[in-house]
């Protein structure tokens, strides 16, 4: 078989929930597990997060009856809502909680008549200009959601553009242009994504979102305490498949990319972009083998991709690679680093894992 995997650690993934939720002991705290909980397979996380976290958070009603047909009887937010007013009989019918972001939606909700209120997150667009309403009109929508008998508990929402930033100017405009609505409103607030939740106490509320953070990555620009105690839920490991010495000068993979600076012992690894692995990946890309640092050598290809394996001794063919995550030892690669090599986050890493990728799941 070929030997390419992503291993799933599901106790990290419940390590790494407590930590969000310790971040914020005052707030609950809902589990984001779309995009198939970031590529690690969203039943199971949701499985693995139901006994410890209050809600859990995905994109679309799609990905909320898969986890009802699962077994996953807890509350599941839509962060976007519903895309057509006829999902709203499926939303009542399986105790989905909303967001809502535009009038078209507000109408829908306010015409239908679900058997029981839909708890409602009314979302506000404080700057980030992507979803929600503008500041000046929430007043009025709010006291009509929370006057109308479709809508239970209502929260006012809104996302933050620079939470990840070191510099935190924007992140406070837009702090403080909700806070007033919430001030005025004695609204409940869900503002906290992962950044936010790990960097910026003032922005946590009644509910917090964090997402990629329950992954293990760290969403911030700088080192921080917190994200370093985050454990790797995902280690994408590989073998060498083939292995051979090259002279200096020689090129290696397509278009010659990588030439060798010296008598080089280059690595066949059976890992490529039609796994998800990045082709964007730059030479020097870290990866470990046999638990020891060492560097992508010219570009990834479909199946493949190669390494300079020069300086490890051990390597052979069948000698674990690591792409990200841990290896079998416990040494560590994090996929923010890989991320920073392929000039892109974690975020697009995990999620680009393909579904010929097969998932190994540990823990329960
Ligand atoms: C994806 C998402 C989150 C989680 O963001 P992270 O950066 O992964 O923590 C929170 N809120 C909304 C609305 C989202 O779409």
């Amino acid at each position: 078989m070929r030997p390419l995997a992503a291993h799933i650690d599901l106790d990290a993934l419940r390590h790494n929930y407590r930590i969000a939720a310790d971040c914020a002991p005052q707030s609950r705290s809902v589990a984001v597990i779309k995009a198939d909980a970031y590529g690690h397979g969203a039943l199971a996380c949701a499985r693995a997060l139901e006994p410890l976290a209050p809600a859990l958070a995905v994109a679309s009603i799609e990905e909320a009856l898969a986890l009802r047909a699962g077994g996953i009887t807890k509350p599941i937010v839509l962060l976007e809502g519903f895309f057509d007013a006829d999902e709203l009989a499926l939303i009542d019918e399986h105790g989905f909680w909303v967001s809502v972001h535009s009038d078209w939606q507000v109408e829908a909700l306010l015409a239908f008549t679900p058997r029981q209120p839909i708890p409602v997150w009314l979302k506000v667009d404080s700057g980030m200009h992507r979803l929600g309403f503008e500041p000046a009109r929430v007043a009025p929508l709010w006291h009509r959601l929370a006057a109308a008998s479709q809508v239970g508990e209502l929260h006012l929402m809104s996302h933050f553009a620079t939470a990840d930033a070191g510099d935190s100017g924007y992140f406070e405009t837009q702090l403080e242009t909700v806070k007033a609505l919430s001030r005025t409103l004695e609204a409940p607030l869900c503002l906290a994504n992962s950044p936010a939740t790990l960097a910026h106490r003032t922005a946590h509320g009644a509910w917090n979102r964090p997402g990629v953070m329950l992954y293990g990555s760290n969403p911030l620009e700088v080192d921080n305490p917190i994200a370093a105690s985050l454990r790797p839920v995902m280690s994408l490991r590989s073998k060498i498949i083939s292995l051979r010495e090259i002279a200096a000068g020689e090129p290696v993979g397509y278009g010659g990319r990588w030439r060798a600076p010296r008598p080089s012992k280059i690595a066949v690894v059976a890992a490529g972009y039609g796994d998800g692995v990045d082709r964007h990946a730059a030479d020097g890309t870290p990866v470990l083998v046999d638990g020891q640092r060492c560097a992508i050598a010219g570009r990834v290809s479909m199946d493949m991709l190669t390494v300079d394996v020069t300086e490890v001794a051990s390597a052979a063919i069948g000698s674990e690679v690591v792409l990200w995550g841990e290896s079998a030892g416990g040494a560590r690669l994090s996929v923010d680093e890989v991320a920073r090599h392929c000039d892109t986050i974690s975020y697009t890493l995990l999620t680009g894992v393909l579904p010929r990728v097969p998932r190994y799941y540990s823990g329960t």
